[in-house]
């Protein structure tokens, strides 16, 4: 037995499943989960010693790679003065005028804790301020686990085969309704169905929880329309393409303004942080302001907020970053593409910026249908072809492949040697 299946044995008896998240359960691959001990640039460590280069960067944030040295220095500065005060610090101001700075459709930001509490917090936002209950979601994407969006939600659920999970009462799904990603019709007739009852559709701009799947010319800009038409809010949910498709995320490349944005990941630079924000007039609905209510012990965090300010910092003053990982991403995209070509396999090369996925079929990936025709006992192999000759990728066929500045040329040239290795076989 090796150190990770002895704690794994110890720690399904502790913890439900042995893990704090369903996607570090390894299940669908059909291996013990890795329990890390340290991580450094593209390196990770697990308890038996083994050295993986990584691709998964705690799943977004680690886009300067593992343990940047400033970022690190930050919070551990930070830290000497205090873990939390529960009260106001001028961090949160420096932190809220930085995304607001950044990205142009936020003129207000609350920090919470997570993703998911970002997005939670945002819905409340749209329906206290259109006074409207629905919500439209996509099939496939991936908003956190609060109730009303766990509906069709991609990859944790998806791999784990729960398509909607128990505890979520029918009330809560009611007012979620589901739309085909990629496709506008789909949406229409959802808002001509639900007249004046839509408070907000949520998207992730690029799915990465169905693995990745990027949207067609004019989606995007097609919601923002449907949703002028109806006097509903569009929220992009950017937990995982803020900062990292650019200084202004998915919204910024694509060139479309959301009502309400919402953050996570990157924004904490690791740390257990997210943030919601948007136009004014919908941001002065939250309380103490306005009559919606959200709050949070631990929300601007000193040394969260010390932790993210400085990746942010340097995101900002260092534009190559993108240039580089954005070069890193297309690298691996066209090597894969190459390497599916000509040894024939049936297989998707998707993905933008720097996220990829690589999806075992013979059908163009662009909804949650198409991803869901992927051959996952096929991923579980290449999956695990991968992780025996020294690589941590995400473990599921419905994860992006996630670049950081600390990769190389080399690193991607050595990801697609392997990744030929396995399919010549
Ligand atoms: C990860 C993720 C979330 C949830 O964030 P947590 O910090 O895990 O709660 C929400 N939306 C998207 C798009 C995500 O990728």
């Amino acid at each position: 037995m090796t150190r990770s299946e002895e704690l794994f044995e110890k720690a399904k008896h502790l913890i439900p499943g042995g893990v704090n998240s369903p996607v570090r359960a390894f299940g669908s691959v059909g291996e013990c989960p890795r329990f890390i001990t340290k991580a450094q640039g593209t390196q990770i460590w697990d308890v038996d010693g083994n050295q993986y280069t990584d691709y998964v960067g705690s799943w977004g944030p680690m886009i300067l790679g593992h343990n940047h040295p400033a970022v690190l220095e930050a919070a551990m500065e930070a830290a000497k003065n205090g873990l939390s005060f529960g009260a106001a610090t001028e961090a949160e101001v420096t932190m809220a005028q930085l995304v607001c700075d950044l990205v142009p459709s936020i003129q207000m930001v609350r920090m919470v804790n997570s993703g998911t509490e970002a997005v939670m917090s945002a819905i409340r936002a749209a329906r206290g301020f259109t006074g409207r209950d629905k919500i439209i979601k996509f099939a496939g994407c991936y908003h956190g686990h609060c109730d009303a969006m766990l509906v069709k939600a991609g990859s944790g659920v998806m791999t784990n085969g729960v398509p909607d999970s128990a505890g979520v009462p029918g009330g809560c799904a009611a007012d979620t309704l589901t739309a085909v990603y990629n496709d506008l019709g789909s949406v229409e007739q959802l808002l001509l169905d639900n007249p004046g009852q839509v408070a907000a559709v949520i998207i992730e701009p690029v799915a990465a929880n169905m693995g990745v799947v990027t949207p067609k010319e004019g989606f995007l800009q097609g919601l923002r329309q449907l949703c002028d038409r109806h006097g509903t809010l569009l929220i992009f949910d950017e937990v995982i393409t803020g900062f990292r498709l650019g200084l202004q995320g998915a919204q910024g490349v694509f060139g479309v303004t959301p009502d309400l944005t919402t953050f996570g990941k990157i924004v904490g630079a690791g740390m257990p942080v997210g943030a919601y924000g948007g136009r004014r007039e919908i941001m002065e609905t939250i309380s103490p302001v306005g009559r919606v209510y959200q709050a949070g012990t631990l929300s601007g965090n000193p040394v969260a907020m010390a932790a993210g300010i400085c990746q942010l910092n340097i995101l900002q003053n260092h534009p190559e970053v993108y240039t580089h990982i954005n070069a890193l991403g297309d690298r691996l995209r066209k090597g894969l593409q190459e390497i599916v070509g000509r040894r024939g396999t049936a297989a998707q090369v998707t993905g933008t910026g720097s996220l990829a996925c690589l999806f075992f079929t013979d059908k163009a990936v662009v909804d949650y249908e198409t991803a869901k025709t992927s051959d996952t006992g096929r991923f579980g192999d290449y999956f695990r072809h991968m992780l025996n000759h020294g690589f941590y990728f995400a473990p599921s066929q419905f994860e992006a492949i996630f670049l950081s500045n600390a990769h190389t040329d080399a690193d991607i040239d050595r990801v697609l040697e392997t990744a030929d290795a396995f399919f010549a076989k």
